[in-house]
């Protein structure tokens, strides 16, 4: 297994995941539109999925996470699309409105949250992963 990790905000430090564990295999993430791209409590490097595809806007070093993976988020930003945000544009923020994350989550797209790894602090998690 690869290493579990925590995210701070890198400019307040305010905590904004519980442990995240990676997942490094592509075939593990579900691609259904309209469904969670990947669990609660798990993560993976936008490297993962964008050599292989254009993937709504991904870029190279970014984390990619479920939404409710995220704790304490603030939502603003224009947050726009038909059914859910689906712009690309910043629309997560900490609780001092720092830039965190772009949430896509509309109806034709697995919904996922891109985390450019320069707005992040990645705390590693030593020892087991949680088995809740
Ligand atoms: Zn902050
Ligand atoms: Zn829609």
């Amino acid at each position: 297994m690869s290493g579990s990790i925590q995210i701070q905000c890198k400019r307040c430090g305010q905590v904004l995941s519980g442990v995240l564990t990676e997942l490094t295999d592509y075939d593990a993430l579900n691609y259904e539109d309209d469904e969670p791209l990947l669990d609660v409590g798990v993560y993976c490097r936008s490297e993962v999925i964008v050599p292989e595809e254009l993937f709504f806007g991904a870029q190279p070093k970014e984390i990619l996470v479920y939404r409710k993976s995220l704790i304490d988020m603030v939502e603003g930003g224009p947050r726009v699309g038909c059914c859910g945000p689906g712009d690309g544009k910043w629309n997560l923020f900490c609780q001092k409105k720092h830039r965190i994350g772009i949430e896509m989550a509309d109806c034709y797209m697995p919904h996922f949250v891109r985390v450019p790894l320069n707005r992040v602090k990645v705390i590693a998690v030593e020892g087991e992963t949680s088995t809740s």
